[in-house]
Formats: structure tokens, sequence, C-alpha cells
């Protein structure tokens, strides 16, 4: 089972990335972690791709492309499929990645669409962290650790606040969004592997919702229970 998360900054799509790979054992791959790694590591392509970052802007295809397809083929052939979370961002990383997939006789099962207003958005981005060792997504508000101070997933206790998580960048966010990653939406539609969610109910409601769709997913993968 292969499905692409989609969705604004501030969706949820690393939340429910993170839900789908605990219980369909599959494995997230998100393009925004691939690419800070690469920033943190001072690698050429950190140091090519962080000022695009820091604006807000969408790092070119190509960069993202060759990170995201050479993560791919890294995967082991033990791991029953990937969610992809931020890639494709733009019709052109869409066709490519199809075009990548049927060489290896794979496909997207599912493109499931996030949606959520940017009234919402930008009060969601504010206050949101991530747990530094399993990435599980945090909030301020809306969601803190059971236990304050302490990863609920993997009891570690250092966390992350991005740096393009402020007031200007979200915004310029935003508008990439809206100008270049919603004519994916479209793409998919025709393709018919498109599955829209209201990303504004509460976290367990869009799970639930995404588990009626992978449930009807081509490759039939039985969700394990959760512990
Ligand atoms: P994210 O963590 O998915 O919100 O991504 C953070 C930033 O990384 C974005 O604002 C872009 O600058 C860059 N980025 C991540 N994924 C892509 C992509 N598929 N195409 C272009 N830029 C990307």
């Amino acid at each position: 089972m292969n499905v692409i998360v989609m969705g604004p900054p501030g969706a949820g799509k690393g939340t429910q990335s993170k839900y789908i790979e605990d219980r369909y054992r599959v494995k997230q791959l998100s393009s925004g972690d691939m690419l800070r790694n690469a920033v943190a590591s001072e690698s050429e392509i950190g140091k090519l791709a962080k000022s695009y970052m820091d604006a807000g802007q969408l790092v070119p295809d190509r960069v993202v492309m060759d990170i995201v397809f050479a993560t791919i083929d890294s995967l082991s052939d033990t791991v029953p499929g990937f969610i992809l979370d931020g890639f494709p961002r733009t019709v052109q990383q869409a066709k490519e990645l199809d075009a990548f997939l049927e060489a290896k006789q794979k496909a997207i099962d599912w493109a499931i669409v996030i949606d959520v207003s940017d009234d919402r958005l930008v009060e969601r981005i504010a206050g949101r962290f991530t747990c530094a060792k399993c990435g599980e997504g945090y909030h301020d508000k809306f969601k803190r650790p059971k236990v304050e101070g302490v990863c609920d997933r993997c009891g570690s206790t250092a966390f992350n606040r991005r740096a393009d998580d402020n007031p200007d960048t979200v915004r310029n966010r935003l508008a990439v969004y809206h100008k270049q990653t919603k004519p994916l939406v479209d793409y998919y539609r025709k393709e018919g592997r498109l599955r829209i969610i209201d990303g504004e109910l509460p976290i367990d409601q869009v799970s639930k919702h995404i588990d009626e769709i992978l449930s009807n997913a081509p490759s039939n993968l039985v969700a394990s229970e959760r512990v």
C-alpha cells in the first residue's frame, strides 16, 4: 500500500502519517524531514535547500525528487509500502513520481487530502512542536504530551520547534500551497485516486476516516491493533 498525504502546512499531515505508519507498518517518508536533515548536515543539497525553506518557497523539483526517489529505492523489500508526507507538491513531481514507480511495477493507491481553512492553520502552526527522536507531533494548545516534557510515543525528553513555523514564513507557505500544490488535487481526482478528509475534525476522527479509506486500498492491508 502506497499513499500520499496532502494538505496545507499545519493540516496534520505529519500526525496522520505517523498514525498510518504505526497502524499499517508502512514507512513514513517526509520530504520536509529529508530536507531538514540535509540542512542540518550542511551537505551541498542542504545549503541549496535552506534559502528556499527559510523563505517558505518550494525547493526546486529536481533536488527534491532526487532525494525522495533515492529514499524510496533504499527501502527494504520487507517494508509493505510507504506514506509520502509533503511530496509531491507540484504536478511535475506527481508525474515523475508516477513514472518512477511504474518502472518498478509500483503505484500510488490513494492521494489523501487533509483539508483545513487558512484561518485555522495559522493558529495551529504557531503552537506546534515535535519529538526530536521519533518525530511525533505535539501542540501547545491541542495536543500536549500526556506526561509533561516526555514523548508519548518513544519516551524522549527532547523536542524541536521548526524555524519556518513563524507567521511570515507560514503566510508564504500557504500562498505557495494554494498556487502550486492545489493543482495536484485535480491531477489525482482525474486519476480516480483522490480522497478528501475534513481536517478540522478532531485528530482521532481524521484517523478514523483514513482507516475507512485504507481498508478499501487495492492491496487490502489489514490494520494491526494499536496498543
Ligand atoms: P514540510 O515539512 O513538508 O512543511 O516542508 C518544509 C519545507 O521544505 C517546505 O516549505 C519547502 O521549502 C520544502 N519542501 C518539502 N517538500 C517539498 C517538495 N515536495 N517540493 C518542494 N519543496 C519541498
